[in-house]
């Protein structure tokens, strides 16, 4: 029989590998950059990592986040055909692999990389993240964002004022929120998943609690009209937010039932906390199981 601990590192190595799987077997050179308009500034481009927010205009070309460093030139390229300007700036929602990928092609290409103080850490420092199974080196100094802030910062280009604001450690703890008041468009980066459970890197200092109000804190911006870009999946709008919002809530109101009876991780998996919203979010990357694993180590080590 299998020791417990033991069970836990091999669901996790899975897991890692699973994760690590897709991105390996994804060869590069196929993926395809699709773009889609969402203002007459604003794009969204979409290939393999993160959603990519594109800024362009007279002043030039923001992006939001930068994918793996094999899709740069798929990327500007897209970038390009979109509207043609000179590459800027590029600011990171987090620190995550495929969400800063690429940022060394794209100081070389002339941005100016922007984000959070924790990216920049958290870059620098690297990582061995026992969960996900992956080990991530510190990030060569041409790759790391040369402007940091803490609490938010404003970038006034194209005519519009794209706000990037930091919020409560949710996915990690570096994670901002990139908002254009002008075009009623935001960018959630890892915060928000439109279809499928999130991923919170606990190790990265994420938080359930930090998730959802996050979602709160967007939901009280926006309107009916406002594009939401998640990290990952299809835009989104405030209706598809709040359900995302209201899904947390009631999984993490589920879990901590659980965790305050002291159940053990397996009796937590057995009683299928989240069994009511298994058919929407569950049939992504992240299954129930795995996101039942996570919120429960968060709840059960707080009380
Ligand atoms: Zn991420």
């Amino acid at each position: 029989m299998i020791p417990r601990s033991m069970r836990l590192a091999l669901s996790a190595a899975l897991l890692g590998g699973g994760v690590a799987v897709v991105v390996a077997q994804q060869d590069m050179s196929k993926v395809e950059i699709k773009t889609e308009q969402l203002s007459d500034d604003l794009w969204v481009l979409y290939g393999a990592g993160g959603n990519i927010g594109v800024c362009s205009g007279p002043d030039g070309m923001l992006l939001i986040d930068d994918q793996y460093p094999q899709l740069s030139e798929k990327i500007l390229a897209a970038a390009k055909t979109a509207h043609d300007a000179p590459l800027r700036w590029v600011i990171n929602t987090h620190w995550h692999g495929d969400h800063v990928g690429g940022n060394e092609n794209m100081a070389t290409a002339g941005a100016t990389i922007i984000a959070q103080e924790r990216v920049r850490e958290r870059m620098m420092e690297g990582q061995d993240n026992k969960f996900f199974g992956r080990k991530i080196d510190p990030a060569p100094a041409k790759a790391l964002p040369v402007i940091t802030f803490n609490d938010t910062t404003e970038l006034h280009v194209n005519g519009e004022d794209a706000i990037a604001f930091h919020v409560p450690p949710a996915h990690t703890d570096g994670d901002v929120v990139v908002w254009f008041p002008k075009s009623n468009v935001v960018h959630m980066g890892d915060t928000y998943f439109s279809s499928t459970y999130p991923i919170i890197d606990r190790e990265s200092g994420g938080s359930i609690d930090g998730l959802i109000t996050t979602s709160e804190r967007v939901l009280a911006r926006i309107n009916d009209q406002t594009k939401v870009i998640p990290g990952h999946g299809k835009v989104s709008d405030k209706a598809g937010l709040q359900g995302y919002h209201d899904m947390l809530v009631g999984v993490r109101g589920a879990i901590a039932k659980l965790a305050k009876q002291k159940k053990t991780l397996e009796q937590a998996q057995a009683a299928k906390p989240t069994a009511p919203w298994d058919d929407v979010w569950g049939k992504g990357f992240m299954k129930p199981d795995t996101f039942v694993q996570i919120v429960f180590g968060e709840l059960s080590a707080k009380k």
